[in-house]
């Protein structure tokens, strides 16, 4: 049984970055910013938006933190993207998701411009992603894929199910398994028998939000296990304790996919500085 550690392989990116990032403040003098925006006083993204603050400060880099009220409009919200897209200072944009419901989420995910757009949520890069294009990649989906990558599952040829369709995790990372050759199925809130889609699965993605949801018997023998969720209680979306006896890989809610999630944010926050502060 193979347990795929995020956060271990979370410390191994952040070894690396912290490397890339001294060399670019060798290299310009400059030091990397990420800019988060944080719409509202959402407990959760409060916590979210300290971890990526934190995880700047682990690897060299600056945040700065903007705080807009709840009640920010969708102008408002955009005159700020604007202003920092337009900030040589700044390399990456995070916008916090979830906004308040009065914010057309989209419009602002869309006016960050490309080349910041390091949580990969402008849908112009998502199109370029899932043809294959270099795109900054929607964060979550990416540390699926690389923890597969770093640790040996093949995807080639195998049979992939995700549970989710959410425009940041379930359908990017659907299209990032289809580039890796898997043959991919996506099932959501219609699908019929879901335990009987989710039984040819060589790979299981659960991105349901909901707790425990995944349930044992629906797991077929030496599936490999990727648990994108994140719930109260600090389980995620499969019933792991259920699951893991029928797998042979699974990541651990905590310590499995969340760890990677921030690293590869980092890694994309990286890459935007490399081609914006070195060219
Ligand atoms: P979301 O936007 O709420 O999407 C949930 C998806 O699950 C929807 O596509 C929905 O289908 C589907 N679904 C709901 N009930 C279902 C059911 N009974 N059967 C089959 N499918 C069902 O959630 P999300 O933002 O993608 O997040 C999913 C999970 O990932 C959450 O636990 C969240 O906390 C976690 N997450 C973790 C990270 C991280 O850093 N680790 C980052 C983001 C999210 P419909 O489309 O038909 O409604």
């Amino acid at each position: 049984m193979l347990i795929i550690d995020g956060k271990a392989y979370a410390l191994e990116v952040e070894e690396e970055l912290r490397a890339r990032v001294a060399a670019i403040k060798e290299k310009c003098g400059r030091t990397p910013v990420l800019a988060t925006i944080l719409v509202g006083d959402n407990p959760a993204s409060v916590v979210y938006v300290r971890m990526k603050g934190n995880a700047c400060a682990r690897v060299g880099m600056l945040s700065r933190k903007i705080e807009l009220p709840g009640d920010t409009t969708t102008e408002q919200l955009l005159d700020t993207i604007n202003a920092l897209n337009n900030d040589p200072e700044v390399c990456g944009i995070l916008l916090q998701h979830p906004v308040p419901k009065q914010i057309d989420e989209q419009a602002c995910f869309n006016a960050i411009s490309l080349e910041k757009d390091v949580d990969g949520v402008n849908t112009a890069g998502f199109g370029r992603m899932s043809i294959g294009l270099p795109a900054y990649k929607s964060a979550t989906p990416l540390a699926i894929i690389s923890l597969m990558k770093r640790y040996g599952i093949q995807m080639e040829g195998k049979e992939a199910v995700v549970i989710g369709r959410s425009a940041i995790l379930g359908k990017p990372v659907a299209a990032l398994l289809l580039n890796e050759n898997a043959t991919v199925t996506i099932a959501h809130s219609r699908t019929k028998n879901l335990p009987e889609v989710v039984k040819r699965a060589d790979i299981v993605v659960a991105a349901v939000g909901k707790p425990l949801f995944v349930q044992g018997d629906w797991i077929k023998e030496g599936a490999v296990l990727m648990d994108a969720g994140y719930n109260k209680g600090n389980v995620g979306d499969m019933d792991l304790e259920a699951c893991i006896p029928h797998c042979s890989a699974y990541t651990p809610v905590p310590g499995g996919v969340g760890p990677v999630t921030i690293a590869m944010l980092m890694k994309q926050t990286v890459e935007a500085a490399e081609s914006l502060m070195l060219k």
